[in-house]
């Protein structure tokens, strides 16, 4: 496949925040394949959800926002969210007939020097007048840099590369993160192995559910920084983690202690200047993710910081150009409104085009 084909609006990427554009681009009258089409890098159905370990299950989720139009009804909330949430992607892919191309990995986005997208990839070039950029962050996991890290004997992963405790019985796992997968891998892991979690800032804890209100200006904040350029801090820095029951019992049992971040990693382990220092047979980084966006490189459309400033969904500097499940909208919730403003906004921008070309 290397023929160059041409669309009104390519969508690149699957998941939540691709499928609802989707949508919502056919349903305001881009017709399937010839209108818009759908890449995605994955080879099946269900975005980064079919990637997470089994034991993040649909109930220990936040909560998994159903897509428009189709409710998520699991047959149990103890199934694992990786087989959940990608069965439902497939059925809804299925039932609204979406143009979903896969495996296919965009390479690279350019200008084609006639107001067009020049969109490249492993299996051939489609050039379009819009775009959705709904590529996540699972492929870009964030690791930090400490002294010493190079020197460690032992095993390092990031969440994205964890599939359960077992592997890590009567280890010592040193876990690095302030977020809520910190948290839930804590609590699977302290059950087989000696644990030891480390933050950056004291965690804040949040009984009960989170206000509508803080909800709004948790998510005001990170757009934005996100509009002028700046990389936004974590939603979970807002919002406090949340104690649920197992929480609360990790929390009385100790598994919840932290110490602030290591200076230096050694080569057994981590140490502190204070003379501290704790063995280590892992160092499990649950420190966060970046968005997706290399593909887009050749736009110049990063700040120094490495973000595209966007307002809403829209990039700053090039309006043709949707970015959702990003910055504020990277959340399933935000994901969904993010994909129908982006179908809006592109079919007004391409009828604007068509009007001043007749
Ligand atoms: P993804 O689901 O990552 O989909 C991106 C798609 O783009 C993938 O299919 C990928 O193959 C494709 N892609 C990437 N790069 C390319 C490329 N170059 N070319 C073509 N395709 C590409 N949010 C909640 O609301 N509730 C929760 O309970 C919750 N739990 C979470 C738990 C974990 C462990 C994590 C990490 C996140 C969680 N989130 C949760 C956040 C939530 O998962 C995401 O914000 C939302 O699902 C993201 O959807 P997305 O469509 O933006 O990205």
């Amino acid at each position: 496949m290397s023929s160059e084909r041409d669309v009104d609006v390519v969508v690149i990427g699957a998941g939540q925040a691709g499928l609802s554009a989707a949508y919502h681009l056919a349903r305001l009258g881009f017709p399937p394949r010839r209108g818009f089409v759908v890449l995605d890098a994955d080879a099946a159905p269900g975005g980064a959800w079919q990637h997470r370990w089994s034991s993040l299950t649909v109930a220990t989720t936040h909560r998994v926002h159903e897509l428009p139009g189709l409710p998520f009804e699991p047959a149990s909330d103890d199934l694992p969210a990786a087989e959940a949430v990608p069965a439902y992607f497939a059925e809804y892919e299925r039932r609204f007939a979406l143009p979903v191309e896969r495996p296919v990995r965009v390479t690279a986005v350019r200008r084609d020097g006639e107001g067009r997208f020049r969109v490249e990839s492993d299996r051939g070039t489609w050039r379009a007048g819009g775009l959705v950029n709904a590529t996540g962050t699972w492929t870009r996991p964030f690791v930090p840099h400490y002294p010493g890290q190079e020197t460690f004997r032992g095993r390092q992963l990031h969440t994205v590369g964890y599939r359960g405790a077992a592997e890590f019985a009567g280890r010592s796992v040193v876990v690095v993160g302030g977020g809520a997968s910190a948290v839930q891998l804590l609590g699977e892991l302290a059950t087989v192995a000696r644990t030891t979690w480390v933050t950056r800032r004291p965690p804040v804890w949040r009984e009960g559910p989170f206000g509508e209100e803080q909800g709004r200006a948790a998510v005001a904040r990170v757009a934005e920084a996100v509009r002028a350029g700046r990389m936004p801090g974590s939603v979970v820095g807002a919002t406090g983690l949340v104690v649920t029951p197992w929480v609360r019992r990790a929390l009385d049992a100790g598994v919840l202690t932290r110490l602030p971040v290591f200076d230096r990693i050694t080569p057994d382990g981590v140490a502190w200047d204070d003379g501290r220092s704790v063995p280590a047979d892992v160092i499990l980084w649950a420190t966060g993710f970046r968005a997706a966006v290399g593909h887009l490189a050749p736009l110049r459309l990063r700040t120094r910081d490495g973000v595209v400033p966007v307002d809403g969904t829209t990039a700053v500097e090039e309006p043709r150009l949707q970015l959702v499940g990003y910055g504020p909208s990277a959340s399933t919730i935000g994901a969904n409104r993010a994909g129908r403003t982006a179908a809006v906004v592109l079919r007004r921008l391409l009828d604007d085009d068509a009007g001043a070309a007749t």
